[in-house]
């Protein structure tokens, strides 16, 4: 029980290709600090802003997901956007995760943040959850875009983004793709876990 009169769900979307240190340390952060009952980790079937890899396989990724926050409390690693096909839109996640005295928490990095009223049905998306967003950079200037884009939702949309506190950790999934194509060890990035699955299926060479 959460002390709540209802279920706090939170949703983390994203490519992860890898998921890495970085997601991982955010979606904690995010489970404590939202104090929600269960967080889903969904990875994109196809990301509607992102090129990706022709060799992509969803299903590694799913994998590394699971491998990756496999023994998380509460965690829910969802197929759910993989399953459906097609490009992923948030909007239509949301839909599919909607039920009665649920409450659900979006979150994004804070690339995300500053391109948001660009997604699908954005303002819709707004209504439908409570957007929540963390620092993946130390840069302070990143910082004063995004105080000003998100108080620029709020006087446009009327839509509080709430904000996670931890250390941001700065890494991406393009980094570790760029590490294992030069033959550099990965194991400070990504679980062990995920490490030896990259390294077992030949990933990113
Ligand atoms: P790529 O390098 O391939 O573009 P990425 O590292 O940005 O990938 P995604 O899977 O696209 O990873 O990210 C999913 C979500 O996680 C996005 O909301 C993104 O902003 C967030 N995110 C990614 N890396 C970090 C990080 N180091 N710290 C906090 N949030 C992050």
């Amino acid at each position: 029980m959460n002390g709540f009169d209802h279920t706090r769900v939170g949703i983390y979307g994203g490519t992860f290709a890898p998921v890495h240190n970085g997601h991982l340390r955010a979606a904690k952060a995010f489970m404590e600090q939202m104090k929600l009952d269960y967080l889903f980790i969904i990875p994109a079937y196809l990301p509607p802003h992102k090129q990706i890899d022709s060799s992509d396989d969803p299903l590694f990724r799913l994998r590394m997901c699971e491998l990756a926050f496999g023994d998380m409390d509460g965690i829910v690693i969802s197929d759910c956007e993989i399953a459906r096909g097609g490009k992923s839109y948030t909007y239509d996640t949301l839909k599919e995760l909607e039920r009665p005295n649920t409450r659900l928490f979006l979150l994004c990095g804070t690339d995300m943040v500053l391109t948001f009223d660009t997604w699908f049905r954005f303002e819709d998306i707004f209504k439908m959850c409570y957007p929540v967003y963390v620092r993946r950079e130390n840069d302070p200037l990143i910082g004063n875009r995004i105080v000003a884009k998100i108080t620029e939702y709020y006087q446009k949309y009327g839509v509080m983004f709430r904000k996670i506190l931890t250390e941001p950790l700065e890494l991406s999934s393009t980094d570790v793709r760029r590490a294992v194509k030069e033959g550099k060890d990965i194991s400070g990035m990504v679980p062990e876990k995920v490490e030896k699955f990259i390294r077992e299926n030949g990933l990113y060479r």
